[in-house]
């Protein structure tokens, strides 16, 4: 006997219905599908009873129904006037009595939805009919929810397939992700770290993909590089300055020496003669005034440095001042067979801003390069130029001397460099005149710049602000 169960279920209309209500509740979803049908059927019964006997008609609900998986069914009394569904049969009794069972539970005319508990459930959809001869009728729309749930499972299993199968490509690609996007470029930045750790800079932490990580290793490269160009600079200055002990050592040695066999000399009376006394104290004050010119620079370098030189700026005339201090040299300079030249090719009324101890210190140190460096196979020639660079003077001391290598010329300006060591023996250096030179110019703003040819000669420029007197004031004009 099947168990009838009465159940009421909360309808879902139309397009509401999705395919959560097909898995969750497919019984629900089922009911859905065939309500429109169910409703059309009670209002037929209500209006038109009778109508339902016409077999036209029965065939045509049966048909739609069929495409539900449903079939119709009409009883008048207890005779079955219409069974859309030989599958009736095997259950014809059964439904029959459910059918006339609900007839106890007070049916109403409206439907109740009727769920049958056996081995491949039916979906019982009761209407009652009132016929006009005053018989007693039902109509039931039956579902064999076996067949639509069986459907559902199959459609569910592949869905629950398919889930498994797209967490497992998820998680392949998410963790193929991690490997080459993550761990790879931790552990590349560990072993780096690792490198730095051990005091090696020599690598190169490369990555091209502009996410965090590319990021965070593109700082790191930029942080090693860093690192390495400290490193290197701070090599190097290390082995400047021992050059520079050494070259100082030797530069003070010489006139030392010097000093010593002319004292032992004039102690010993080898000069015998006024004369050659004379000569040889000129030589020892000659000698002592190197070694002053020399330990001075020294000392000027280390002040300047340390930024302990006051600066006094001045307002002054550029081509007087420049032709000046150009002038204090010419008899010196002429005494060591230099020809000069001063070309002013700026306004005559240009003013420039400076310190005058400290530029005549520029000068002096380029004219006395150009002196030190000259090319013995030929006649000397330094020539001083101002030229106009917007708002400042250019200065150019050019010479016609030995000439500095391509490869050096980039580092003729840092402290302790001395250049093309094989040409510069012999001419007493420090490696520290250009540096002071730099050091003074950038102190006023301005800049240094070189240009020279092996064999052609030298010229060492720098830049001085215009200035300009403005309601008294000095100002620099920027
Ligand atoms: P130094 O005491 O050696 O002269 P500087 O700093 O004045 O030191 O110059 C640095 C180096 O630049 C020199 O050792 C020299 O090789 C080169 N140099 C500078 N000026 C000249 C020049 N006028 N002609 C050729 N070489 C020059």
């Amino acid at each position: 006997m099947i168990k009838v169960e009465l159940r009421r279920f909360n309808t879902v209309h139309g397009t509401e219905a999705n395919v959560m209500t097909l898995v969750s509740e497919p019984v629900k979803m089922l009911d859905e599908m065939t309500e429109p049908t169910f409703r059309t059927l009670l209002s037929m019964a209500k209006d038109d009873p009778d109508g339902l006997m016409d077999s036209d008609l029965q065939y045509r609900i049966n048909g739609g129904l069929c495409e539900q998986d449903s079939y119709f069914v009409l009883i008048k009394d207890d005779e079955v006037l219409f069974a859309g569904s030989s599958e009736f049969d095997e259950y014809s009794s059964d439904i029959v009595s459910a059918a006339e069972s609900l007839k106890a539970e007070a049916l109403e005319p409206e439907g109740k939805v009727i769920y049958s508990d056996k081995k491949s459930p039916l979906l019982l959809k009761v209407g009652n009919v009132s016929f006009t001869d005053g018989a007693d009728g039902r109509f039931v729309l039956v579902t064999d929810t076996g067949i639509l749930i069986s459907k559902v499972r199959t459609a569910l299993d592949a869905i629950i397939i398919l889930a498994v199968l797209s967490i497992f490509i998820t998680a392949f690609v998410i963790i193929a992700w991690l490997f080459t996007g993550v761990i790879r470029p931790i552990d590349s930045l560990r072993k780096a770290a690792k490198e730095i750790g051990s005091g090696n800079l020599n690598f190169k932490l490369e990555r091209e993909e502009k996410d965090e990580i590319g990021e965070l290793c593109s700082d790191f490269e930029e942080m090693r590089r860093h690192l390495k160009t400290q490193i290197d600079s701070k090599d190097r200055y290390e082995l400047d300055v021992r050059e520079m002990v050494s070259n100082v050592s030797h530069d003070l040695k010489t006139p030392l020496t010097a000093i010593k066999g002319y004292a032992e000399g004039l102690l010993d009376g080898v000069a015998d003669n006024p004369e050659k006394r004379n000569k040889y104290l000129k030589t020892i004050v000659v000698k002592a005034i190197d070694m002053t010119t020399l330990v001075d620079e020294l000392s000027y370098f280390s002040k300047l440095d340390t930024n302990k030189l006051p600066y006094k700026f001045e307002l002054l005339n550029a081509k007087n001042f420049f032709e000046d201090c150009f002038e204090d040299y010419s008899i010196e300079l002429e005494m060591k067979n230099f020809a000069t030249e001063f070309a002013s090719e700026i306004s005559p009324d240009i003013m420039v801003l400076l310190d005058v101890e400290q530029i005549r210190r520029v000068m002096n140190n380029l004219i006395g390069n150009a002196v030190k460096y000259r090319d013995e196979n030929k006649d000397g020639k330094i020539t001083v130029r101002l030229t106009d660079a917007e708002d400042s003077v250019r200065i150019s001391v050019a010479d016609n001397g030995i000439g500095i290598s391509r490869a050096s010329l980039p580092h003729i300006f840092d402290r302790f460099y001395r250049a093309d060591k094989s040409r510069t023996a012999g001419r007493a250096g420090t490696g520290i005149g250009l540096a002071i030179v730099r050091k003074i110019v950038e102190e006023h703003g301005g800049r240094v710049f070189a240009r020279s040819e092996l064999g052609i000669g030298t010229t060492i420029s720098f830049t001085i602000k215009k200035g300009a007197k403005q309601n008294g004031n000095q100002n620099i004009n920027s």
